[in-house]
């Protein structure tokens, strides 16, 4: 299993709010709260395991102590390596894969906690790592001089200059010896300088330049624009994010696993089909398109029945050729059991890329006799262009009556149609 570390021990100094800086907002929510969903909410993070100042650890803020994943609250240490180190002390014994991210990065997202995955999967330990755009000069102080002045002592080859960011990620014993190695006095920024220290090669894979670590005010008014920015428009979307997995200098990744079949060519479009239906009855929340709507009765299921959210998974499996929603989350596991469908929707959305594919466009109808969907649909398309990582004009949901028809016009069930746009990149 694989569990994120999500370091957020530190006071934040640099800052001088009053509050600990993970605390701070961004886009109306804390740091730490845009980090820790980030990994709950990845189909390839299993647990999670957050370090906090002793004084948070008592009293946990809500989205800490309701998790969709096994989260775990322990105290921080004196330096950032003692606090990663308490964290591994607290990481579930079947853990084989362990990723740190520091809090001070909310823009964190699922491409970048893939390529730590696989990168570490492939090669014991890797990090997300940007290479530098600005020439980098190295200084070089005349000790005589009182003035204190820098000169350029030499100039590096940008070309092998990265900026490590987080997550890193690690097997488990090589973050174990890290971590030992750190506890024997020796100093450092970052895991992955305990790893090299301790012999490990680790790898680079791509980070993001979006990725920024907040560690000023200045920072932090950047973030807050960035927090406020739409999702980019899928149109502009990296093509590079979906075919190479970020891979820096190694072509071993790219494509691995594919199937490519016959279903699409390179570079084609493709389209797919779903449908859903559930049964209507008292004492059940109705959810669509991951939005609660207020009604006196909800949709029956293993799930929480959000045929919605059914039906758009099924039809970007559809469009992938990567089967339907009944053989990737079963309603006999009892790991689905009132599963949040549009968490379900968003690992589909992993798997397809996963595949290759990309999402374009969604356009759904919900069939209800009642209630009246209306004023829910700009809660509802915005919610599910958030798990399809689609700018919400990319989605479509329209709401229908069945004209008293049938069972749906009974008011007994409601069925939900989507179809999908997808490209293979
Ligand atoms: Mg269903």
């Amino acid at each position: 299993m694989t569990t994120a570390i999500i370091a957020a021990g530190g006071r934040g100094r640099r800052l001088g709010a009053a509050v600990p800086k993970q605390l701070l907002t961004v886009g109306g929510r804390p740091m730490l709260q845009l980090s820790v969903e980030a990994f709950a909410n990845h189909a390839r993070v299993d647990a999670l395991v957050v370090v906090l100042p002793a004084e948070v650890v008592s009293n946990p803020p809500g989205y800490l102590r309701h998790s969709r994943k096994p989260i775990r609250l322990v105290a921080g240490g004196e330096r950032r390596q003692d606090s990663v180190a308490n964290g591994l002390a607290a990481v579930d014994d079947r853990t084989d894969l362990v990723l740190v991210h520091d809090a001070a990065r909310p823009f964190v997202d699922a491409d970048l906690i893939d390529r730590a995955i696989d990168g570490a999967l492939q090669s014991g330990a890797a990090i997300c790592a940007v290479q530098v755009r600005d020439t980098i000069k190295v200084a070089e102080r005349d000790d005589a001089d009182a003035g204190g002045r820098a000169w350029i002592g030499r100039t590096l080859p940008r070309e092998v200059v990265y900026l490590a960011q987080t997550p890193q990620a690690f097997r488990r014993s090589v973050l174990a010896d890290a971590v030992r190695l750190g506890q024997s006095g020796v100093d450092a920024t970052d895991e992955a300088f305990l790893a090299e220290q301790a012999g490990y090669r680790v790898r680079l894979v791509e980070g993001s330049a979006r990725n920024i670590k907040i560690t000023s005010a200045e920072d932090l008014a950047l973030a807050q624009s960035l927090g406020d920015e739409r999702r980019p428009d899928p149109g502009v979307r990296s093509p590079k994010s979906t075919t190479d997995g970020g891979a820096i200098g190694g072509a071993e990744s790219q494509l691995a696993g594919i199937d490519v079949g016959h279903r699409t060519p390179d570079a084609g479009l493709s389209v797919g089909l779903g449908y859903d239906i559930h049964r209507l009855v008292e004492g059940r929340r109705l959810i669509l398109g991951g939005v609660e709507i207020p009604f006196e009765r909800g949709l029956l299921g293993h799930s929480d029945a959000d045929a919605l959210c059914h039906a758009i998974t099924d039809a970007i499996l559809g469009a992938a050729g990567a089967g339907d929603i009944g053989r990737h989350f079963p309603d006999t596991d009892e790991r689905w059991r009132d599963a949040s469908s549009i968490d379900l929707l968003r690992q589909a959305v992993c798997l397809i890329r996963d595949k290759g594919f990309a999402v374009l466009h969604v356009d759904a109808v919900v069939v209800a006799e009642r209630p009246k969907l209306a004023a829910h649909v700009p809660a509802i398309v915005e919610r599910v262009a958030g798990a399809l990582e689609l700018a919400p004009t990319a989605v479509s949901v329209k709401g229908k009556t069945n004209e008293g028809l049938g069972e749906i016009g009974r008011g007994e069930a409601i069925a939900c149609q989507a179809v999908a746009l997808l490209r293979k990149a």
